[in-house]
């Protein structure tokens, strides 16, 4: 998660990964105020400032842009004055917006003081993402989501899975075929029902080895935990898919 903090003074910017805040970049303001000199008529000092916030929001916003893209992250929270954050935002992309949530903190606070802040609206983010995802899966195409468990895990040995949901309470063992790699939610088999071969191994966590294909795959995997979206799911089954075709 990238966390930015920004002021006219000077904007910080932080990751956020596995619980540790790192400060990676910090940008000195223009010192707005004191640039604007005698030379410049009283009446005109306001709107140059202005203007002058107006472009560094600008060009903190393309900064944020590039970090985010660099370091692949998958929230953002951004902490900065009214105006400033206007203009900011104004020149954020439509994606970065949708995954941006705001939080208070003061401009000099320590990496920590960021986490702490941080932390609580990341997991309200969380279940923001968990309730999109949710509305998704219902929403979609029949053709474009998984019926049961064992559909979310064939579409997932053949490459087909964008992102597996999983509720997060959800345990099961099953089937491991050592051929061809398939997973089933059965411990009842005999031989592989994609290839027909019969070297298969028991497996005590289907979610674990379900999770390790998705990586593989390059899917997306959201392990849902907020209950009302954990019962929506239940609806249908604790491991669904949305799919890539
Ligand atoms: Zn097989």
């Amino acid at each position: 998660m990238l966390v930015a903090l920004l002021s006219r003074e000077q904007s910080r910017f932080f990751v956020s990964h596995l619980g540790t805040v790192e400060e990676i970049y910090r940008v000195k303001g223009q010192r707005i105020r004191g640039m604007l000199t005698d030379r410049v008529p009283r009446d005109r000092r306001d709107a140059l400032a202005n203007q002058l916030m107006k472009d560094e929001a600008k060009a903190l916003a393309s900064m944020t842009e590039v970090i985010g893209r660099e370091l692949e992250t998958s929230h953002f929270l951004l902490c900065a004055p009214p105006d400033m954050n206007a203009a900011f935002r104004a020149h954020l992309s439509k994606e970065s917006l949708s995954r941006l949530g705001m939080f208070e903190a003061n401009v000099h606070a320590s990496p920590t003081e960021i986490g702490a802040a941080a932390a609580a609206i990341q997991e309200q983010l969380k279940v923001r993402e968990e309730r999109e995802l949710v509305d998704q899966l219902r929403e979609a195409s029949p053709v474009a989501v998984s019926t049961g468990v064992q559909e979310a895990l064939d579409c997932l040995s053949e490459g087909r899975v964008l992102t597996l949901i999983a509720d997060d309470s959800y345990a099961a063992d099953g089937t491991h075929c050592r051929q061809c790699g398939c997973l089933f939610e059965t411990t009842q088999l005999s031989k592989c029902p994609a290839c027909g071969e019969t070297d298969l191994e028991p497996i005590d966590d289907l979610v674990e080895a379900a999770l390790q294909q998705a990586l593989e795959r390059r899917a997306q995997v959201v392990f849902v935990r907020d209950p009302a979206c954990r019962s929506a799911l239940a609806e249908k089954a604790p491991l669904q898919a949305l799919l890539r075709y």
